[in-house]
């Protein structure tokens, strides 16, 4: 039977309480943003006693269903001051599902200037004081935490940005290879931090494992399900070659690849840092690519990335982490780009945020653009420290160009735009200026149809059928994610007609329910809906539904193109 797992950090108690009966059909963001909305204050101080930071596997993750292994983390942001959901892999999904825990919240805040770690088995939590780990980076951490413990043991960790309760904090997972996968953006970090957690340890021996209602049901739904994943060229062929790297040279040519701090749309380096070139790395230093960040994943769109000596510096080596430092920031050298990750996974920062913040630097004169050695100096000297200069950065994006009065600054309520140009591909712009997360492209993928021409075909470059394509892919990705799935299952979903049903079979097979369609377009709309109502009562409105003026006023080559969409064409977005 699944508990609900509550830690007060006021006084310092855990609980393990039922599910209530609102909760029981939820998962994932679905079930974090329904828990932040019920029992956060929309007002209230991201970083004070009354938000709330929530941790929900996905309905389907600890199940044998392909890439069901997400985790969904829910707060109040920092960052942007709205709702906040934050997925990754890793291995805490599954391990949650099978030990019962259906979210656990963490509220409250420390009365005494102290630390902890919290410690998860299947019959409760426990909090313990930490002292030994302070100011470490992530990788000391999960060495540390496998010898207290052992290797199996799980992991949810903050670095010292975490700590510091920079808004550019990511809460880390650890992941099979006992690496690191990130709740990357908004900020989650930081909430964790201003709980005085260093790390959650997760200890799934006995865990009863998930139940199963229809079992042959389940099954023959999953193969469905991973043949579609399987048979599409996206998922089946282009990540698991190219990982999502592969989409350098494709926006390149598109001429939405942001570059030099959004001023350009192609970015003239863009072989050397293209995913063929990083295939072919990885080929000849004897790296690895089609790897998973959690197990059960088919498509395996992760990488390691080792150096000239093949030691490891980075896997889930993403496309926006390689399309900031490189078109963004004009690096073009792969081997610095992945130290740079390193670091950044090290000190536990937003990979996306941090690359846009190092470009808008850039662009300040804070170092010349192409300065890898100068980033990395930063991050180590600067951020990693919690200077002055470093707190400017780790609060990110907007911060910086705040602090040396910039106009270019690349941000909706917030967050950092990352990697494909809303001038030159809009339907991706809606999403950014819509999303109740800030800038976000996962929110809404509308690249998978003005670019990769899945779903159909609308033209990147006209306005026609954007809102309504961004409306579509939002309102099924806040479905997805409250699944456990990856994203990536998107793709064939959106092309292969036997896919969506077999993923509503398989949930449907889990609980013995008998959900449509149309079912799980109501729960998107409703998550969403949900979502907009906390950020309404937060203060926010349709004026800040908006990208940056100078979107308006630029025109970014090639095509030399501006964001042309009214304030009233962006608002049809929420007539559904
Ligand atoms: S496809 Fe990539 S992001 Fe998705 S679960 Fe697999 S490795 Fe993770």
């Amino acid at each position: 039977m699944d508990k609900i797992f509550r830690v007060n950090m006021s006084n310092l108690t855990c609980q393990v309480e039922e599910v209530p009966e609102a909760w029981a059909g939820l998962g994932g963001r679905g079930l974090t943003s329904t828990i932040v909305a019920a029992e956060v204050p929309p007002t209230c101080h991201p970083l004070g006693p009354n938000n709330k930071l929530v941790f929900a596997p996905g309905l389907l993750s600890g199940t044998a269903a392909a890439n069901s292994g997400r985790m969904s983390c829910g707060a109040k942001s920092p960052l942007t001051g709205t709702i906040k959901e934050s997925n990754a892999g890793g291995t805490s999904a599954q391990q949650f599902a099978r030990m019962g825990i259906k979210a656990l919240i963490i509220e409250g805040q420390p009365q005494e200037d102290k630390w902890y770690n919290l410690h998860l088995t299947k019959d409760g939590a426990t909090l313990q004081e930490e002292k030994e780990l302070l100011g470490k980076g992530n990788f000391e951490v999960v060495d540390a935490v496998e010898a207290r413990f052992n290797k199996k043991t799980g992991l949810i960790t903050i670095g010292p940005a975490g700590e510091m309760k920079m808004e550019m904090a990511n809460i880390s997972v650890k992941d099979p290879d006992s690496k690191m996968r990130s709740h990357g953006r908004g900020g989650m970090g930081a909430v964790m931090g201003s709980k005085r957690i260093k790390f959650i340890s997760i200890d799934d021996k006995d865990a009863p494992g998930v139940t199963v209602a229809d079992p042959e049901k389940f099954k023959t739904a999953a193969r469905t399900f991973a043949k579609a994943l399987l048979d599409h060229p996206v998922s089946g062929e282009g990540l698991p070659t190219y990982g999502t790297n592969v989409l350098v040279n494709i926006i390149n040519e598109a001429g939405g690849l942001p570059t030099r701090n959004f001023k350009e749309g192609q970015y003239k380096e863009h072989d050397k840092i293209s995913g063929e070139t990083m295939q072919e790395t990885i080929a000849k230093r004897g790296g690895k690519f089609k790897h998973g960040c959690h197990a059960g994943c088919i498509i395996q769109c992760s990488q390691v990335y080792v150096d000239k000596d093949g030691k490891y510096l980075s896997s889930g080596f993403e496309y926006e982490t390689i399309w900031g430092l490189g078109a963004d920031c004009c690096i073009s050298d792969l081997d610095a780009m992945a130290e740079i990750d390193n670091i950044m996974d090290d000190i536990g920062v937003d990979s996306i945020e941090t690359a846009v913040a190092m470009g808008v630097a850039m662009e300040a004169g804070v170092l010349p653009f192409g300065d890898a050695a100068g980033i990395k100096r930063l991050l180590r000297e600067e951020v990693a420290k919690g200077t002055p200069l470093g707190r400017i950065i780790g609060n990110g994006t907007a911060s910086v160009g705040k602090a040396y009065g910039l106009t270019r600054i690349p941000v909706v309520k917030n967050q950092a735009i990352p990697a494909y140009d809303p001038r030159s591909i809009k339907g991706i712009g809606i999403t950014y200026a819509t999303s109740t997360m800030g800038a976000d492209h996962t929110a809404g993928y509308c690249i998978a149809t003005n670019i990769l021409g899945v779903g159909g075909q609308v033209d990147p470059l006209k306005k026609d059928g954007q809102v309504e394509l961004s409306r579509n892919l939002q309102i099924a990705t806040a479905a997805v994610d409250s699944t456990g799935m990856c994203i990536f299952v998107a793709f064939p979903a959106l092309d292969i007609p036997e896919c969506l049903p077999a993923l509503i079979d398989m949930i449907n097979a889990r609980f013995g329910i008998s959900l449509t369609g149309d079912d799980v377009t109501d729960l998107g709309k409703s998550i969403l809906k949900l979502e907009r109502k906390f950020n309404t009562e937060a203060g926010f409105n349709s004026s800040h539904d908006r990208l940056p003026e100078f979107f308006n006023t630029e025109p970014v080559p090639p095509h030399n193109v501006v964001w042309d969409f009214s304030d009233e064409e962006i608002d049809e977005f929420w007539n559904f």
